[in-house]
């Protein structure tokens, strides 16, 4: 069947001499793996579409029998020029294709995982300061859409609610209850690992943020790289296998 439908190239890697196998995330059958005949040749017609983060309209023959779709035309819907230029948002952009690449499984549509793919390289396309901040807002919503949403408002192991008061100044997060624990709790669960209140309360922010509005907080170094911590943590509980990402690259640039 000949379906026609936008996405966003995850990876692209090299096939025989001159075909790339290209993964995407469509927003018509979600993650699939398409193969792109003739990619590698200068003269393809598939020009620069097939880059990671570019965001295409693809036309494929889609046939339920078979893992491995065949594409027949692609076209960039709205070049991320910013994405390829800048090494800041390479990296970003890259780590985000990546973590989908990885946690997402394949065939299973889910259209608001794509607006939210969509969304946030467009948004780190434009911005101009903190964009490290669309990749945490990214990971904390892939999170709820997947089924790990982390738990903000109340203790994972007591239930009390979070309030000002009850919030101590260093707090622990349970990866296997994706979630942090009170001042009374927090005490000798060896599995938990602690964070700032900073970090808590940032996280917290970029989560209920805006996306507009989301890379108008700036955080210190030593915030970006807890924040990076707990959710690579968390990730890592989840997936199989090693979640290496490009985003080491970013942090050694920061330092
Ligand atoms: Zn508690």
């Amino acid at each position: 069947m000949l379906s026609k439908t936008e996405a966003i190239v995850l990876k692209a890697i090299r096939y025989r001499e001159t075909s790339k196998i290209v993964t995407l995330y469509t927003k018509k059958f979600g993650k699939l793996n398409v193969i792109a005949k003739g990619a590698m040749l200068t003269t393809s017609k598939f020009g620069a579409s097939l880059e990671p983060m570019s965001y295409i309209l693809a036309v494929l023959y889609k046939k339920e029998t078979r893992e491995l779709q065949f594409l027949s035309q692609a076209d960039i819907i709205r070049p991320f020029l910013r994405l390829y230029s800048d090494h800041n948002k390479s990296a970003i952009g890259l780590s985000i294709c990546e973590i989908v690449y990885k946690l997402i499984k394949f065939e299973e549509g889910n259209q608001r995982i794509f607006e939210l793919l969509l969304n946030v390289l467009d948004k780190l396309n434009d911005a101009e300061r903190n964009e490290i901040n669309l990749l945490w807002y990214f990971i904390v919503h892939l999170l709820e859409e997947i089924g790990f949403k982390i738990n903000f408002s109340r203790c994972a192991l007591c239930g009390e609610k979070f309030t000002e008061e009850n919030l101590p100044q260093r707090i622990s997060f349970v990866v296997d209850k994706g979630g942090f624990l009170c001042s009374k709790c927090g005490v000798g669960v060896p599995e938990a690992k602690s964070y700032s209140i900073a970090t808590f309360k940032s996280l917290l922010w970029i989560g209920r943020a805006k996306i507009e509005n989301v890379t108008n907080l700036s955080n210190p170094g030593n915030i970006n790289n807890e924040i990076k911590n707990l959710l690579f943590d968390y990730i890592k509980a989840h997936v199989e296998g090693t979640v290496e990402l490009k985003l080491l690259e970013i942090y050694d640039k920061l330092k």
